[in-house]
């Protein structure tokens, strides 16, 4: 049997329907156009397309997109001083730093500056220890958190709840282990009650826990590691990978061989990728209502 395809275009699409009616109704009642800095430093080819995508993602959302640049040369007191004069700046409701940083900068320096409120990416420490802490959903009923979480995972979620995946009490194995994509993605699963396990390049038999998971996310940066046969058959597969095989892009699965094991399953491109942007707005408008209502 061949797994239902999960379409990240089509969810995607559907998600950012309900998003544009409400950054529209924001927008309308206040007068305000959620805007989003994007600080980047140097010019890293992939952050220049990301950045891109982003800002046409943005502009064809009715959303402000600011790009603020600083020479591969800046120093770690300019790029600091940048982040301090955004945080202060009341037109700017949402700040992104882009990775990888040139080297010489202290990174956790420069994203403990960030103002919190303002930290759509949720990497400040303050919002992902809040994710740390967050209550199983259903302990009690928190409401809309109120921390910001990083957009990629956010989205691997939402494709999962948008496919009616079952999540408390299953087995979900996360590979990799970042700030920005496995560990988020790995609590976010916790969360919903999840029984998570966390593998990375240390783990001993990666294919034998691969083999347990109902729900197996891959977030890695290895082209077509994981291969069918670390499939559960009937497992829901959420490839979070970005590779390029002889100039093809491809994700951590092997995904002819994936689509013939799993129950659903993300292609790559056109699975977990378009969710981010549409995360990444949802997180803006959040940030502008909040800073609005204060
Ligand atoms: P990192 O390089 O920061 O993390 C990769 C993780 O994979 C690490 O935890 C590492 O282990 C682990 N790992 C590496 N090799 C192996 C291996 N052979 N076996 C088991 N684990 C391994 O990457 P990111 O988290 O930033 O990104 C992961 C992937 O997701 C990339 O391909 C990236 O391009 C993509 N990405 C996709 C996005 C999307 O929208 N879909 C957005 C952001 C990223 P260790 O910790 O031990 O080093």
């Amino acid at each position: 049997v061949a797994a239902v395809i999960i379409d990240g275009r089509e969810t995607a699409k559907i998600l950012r329907q309900k998003l544009n009616a409400e950054i529209n109704t924001f927008k309308a009642q206040t007068g305000i156009t959620p805007t989003l800095a994007l600080l980047r430093v140097g010019d890293d080819p992939a952050s220049v397309s990301y950045a891109g995508t982003i800002e046409r993602g943005f502009k064809a959302a009715g959303l402000g997109f600011m790009p603020r640049l600083l020479p591969v040369s800046a120093t770690q007191a300019e790029v600091v001083a940048l982040v301090k004069e955004l945080n202060a700046d009341p037109a700017i409701h949402g700040i992104m730093i882009q990775e990888p940083l040139p080297e010489g900068l202290d990174q956790p320096v420069i994203i403990a500056a960030l103002a919190p409120d303002k930290d759509v990416d949720g990497v400040h420490p303050l919002n992902t220890g809040r994710l740390a802490q967050a209550a199983p959903v259903g302990r009690i009923d928190e409401g809309e958190e109120t921390f910001f979480v990083p957009a990629t995972p956010a989205g691997g979620l939402a494709l999962l709840k948008q496919h009616q995946i079952e999540i408390a009490g299953r087995h979900a194995v996360v590979v990799g282990r970042s700030i920005i994509v496995g560990k988020p993605m790995a609590l976010l699963l916790l969360r919903e009650n999840a029984t998570v396990t966390i593998c990375h390049s240390r783990t001993q038999d990666l294919p034998a826990l691969c083999r347990q998971a109902d729900i197996l996310c891959t977030a890695i940066g290895r082209a077509r590691l994981v291969q069918g046969d670390w499939i559960k058959p009937g497992a829901t597969v959420i490839d979070f990978g970005v590779n390029f095989e002889n100039g093809k892009m491809c994700g951590d699965v092997d995904f002819e061989q994936g689509v013939q094991v799993a129950g659903f399953i993300t292609p790559m491109p056109g699975g977990t990728g378009p969710m981010t942007i549409v995360m990444l707005m949802h997180n803006l408008l959040k940030a502008a209502k909040r800073i609005a209502a204060a």
